[in-house]
């Protein structure tokens, strides 16, 4: 493929070219989502963000693997290796199953994405669905000696991988000065380290979700999922993998020492990470009353939410900031940017309106287009692709006033600019067109039925006539015969 394309790789710290391992081939995991409760940004933001990538990348010629995990199982509530499972909690709470909590759940996250236009991954799977697998990974630890059974219970040994390898390789943390702590922490005096982590835990009696293993009944532990299935599908080898700045430790850190630990060597080349959301500048919280959920967002139904925001609108929203830097979610800053979208597909709808009145063209298209490509190859930098956008809809509304002429092919490089650059690589969609390129259809098909009226009229073929005129009257239309014709409305009912 050629272009150079360059992305921020968190392991190494620097922005490098990206040079896939086998190309045309791409291999792509982002951690998904822990399924039990509502999609909200947290959930949005990295989605989104990956998605630019995986569109980047096809559209630039690759066949990728997207890989997006579902964390059904082993999730703990203080995301270390005590408390109560996440999922299990939210089921004993509602007195359901744990998979029904996940089905529910899973459905609406679903939904959510569909509606921000994310595009579905290659393979979604579960973690429950792939117990072998890590059963499988923590034999492998296990037997290089990087891990120990205490009480039915497989622990992963931080101190003796580091000194072989290097434990906080991706956060840059200091792992001699945690390994020098020795605080106790309750619950976890079966661990060699309180930095150790689970690979296998035994399951307690009233634990739910539990399934035999050469050790105990119990569960994997949760950062042995994407290692277990980036592997099985993507290979010991692959080249991104991604998530949210807030799962670089201990989710990510601990992946990449179970996969030095099992195979000797690191899986991943290029490390990506999103950074996080904010509202009204706090970090977002159910306890700090500002956790707003994405179906609040769409509907206005939420008591911090001046109105509704459009999905499409917080998908742009989320884009007018690169994807490294916070976004703060405001009711000023999210109307900002409505106003700014409709401004964009305004421009768009313009470029229908548009007449070729030049002969010579005098419009670089070219150079913005050119300058979008340097932006999205800048480890995809969106909100610089979207300053090009207003600035070729100030060309297209300069030329709609008459103070500049186009040539026909200005008008077409146009339409292509924005189709390439708004609509495939950013994914926006243009819901009002799609409500009118439905409703457009819609009319054909009634004017196509009172044609077949008018002939019948004049075939003097009563019986279809009226048919056609009471059915249609009986489905609520008013119908008009003029001179020339007819007329219809549909009566709001
Ligand atoms: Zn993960």
């Amino acid at each position: 493929m050629e272009h150079s394309l360059s992305i921020y790789n968190t392991l190494t710290r620097k922005k490098e070219v990206f040079e896939p391992l086998h190309s045309p081939h791409v291999g792509m995991y982002v951690c998904g989502p822990t399924v039990y409760g509502d999609p909200h940004l947290g959930h949005a933001r990295p989605a989104i963000t990956f998605d630019i990538l995986f569109r980047y990348l096809r559209h630039l010629g690759y066949k990728v693997r997207y890989v997006r995990n579902i964390t059904d199982v082993g999730h703990l509530v203080n995301d270390a290796d005590s408390g109560e499972d996440k999922i299990e909690k939210k089921a004993r709470l509602e007195n359901l199953e744990p998979m029904e909590i996940v089905q529910y759940y899973l459905i609406r996250y679903q939904k959510a994405m569909e509606a921000l236009n994310v595009l579905p991954p290659s393979i979604e799977p579960h973690a429950s669905g792939h117990i072998i697998e890590q059963i499988q990974v923590t034999k492998e630890i296990l037997d290089k000696g990087y891990a120990y059974e205490s009480e039915g219970s497989v622990y992963f040994d931080v101190e003796k991988y580091n000194k072989q390898y290097q434990y906080g390789v991706l956060s840059g943390r200091n792992i001699e000065d945690m390994l020098n702590t020795t605080r106790e922490l309750e619950g976890q005096e079966e661990k060699r380290n309180s930095i150790d982590f689970a690979l296998w835990k035994k399951a307690s009696p009233e634990h739910i979700m539990r399934w035999p293993s050469p050790w105990s009944d119990g569960f994997p532990g949760w950062h042995l999922e994407c290692t277990a299935m980036g592997k099985k599908y993507l290979g010991e080898t692959f080249d991104i993998h991604g998530g949210g700045m807030d799962l670089i430790f201990p989710h990510h850190e601990c992946e990449i020492a179970q996969s030095v630990a099992s195979t000797g060597h690191e899986a991943v080349k290029y490390w990506m990470h999103n950074n996080m959301v904010t509202v009204n500048g706090q970090k977002m919280g159910k306890s700090l009353g500002n956790f707003i959920n994405l179906e609040e967002f769409f509907s206005g139904n939420h008591p911090m939410l001046t109105q509704a925001y459009t999905p499409m609108t917080i998908r742009f929203f989320i884009l007018q900031a690169h994807y490294r830097s916070t976004v703060d979610f405001s009711n000023e800053a999210l109307q900002a940017s409505e106003k700014g979208l409709d401004r964009l597909l305004e421009a768009y709808k313009n470029i229908s309106r548009l007449e070729a009145k030049a002969s010579v063209s005098t419009l670089s298209i070219d150079e913005l287009r050119q300058k979008c490509y340097e932006a999205m190859n800048d480890d995809l930098n969106t909100p610089i692709v979207i300053s090009y956008l207003f600035e070729a809809s100030r060309r297209i509304n300069a030329a709609i006033d008459g103070h500049i002429a186009l040539t026909s092919g200005d008008i077409e490089d146009l339409k292509q600019f924005f189709d390439l650059f708004l609509f495939d690589l950013l994914g926006i969609r243009d819901d009002s067109k799609a409500q009118n390129a439905s409703y457009d259809s819609f009319a054909k098909a009634v004017d196509l039925l009172l044609q077949v009226r008018q002939q019948a009229k004049q075939n003097k073929d009563w019986a279809t006539s009226d048919k056609i005129r009471n059915e249609l009257a009986a489905a609520g239309f008013e119908i008009k015969d003029t001179k020339d014709g007819f007329e219809w409305q549909l009566k709001s009912k």
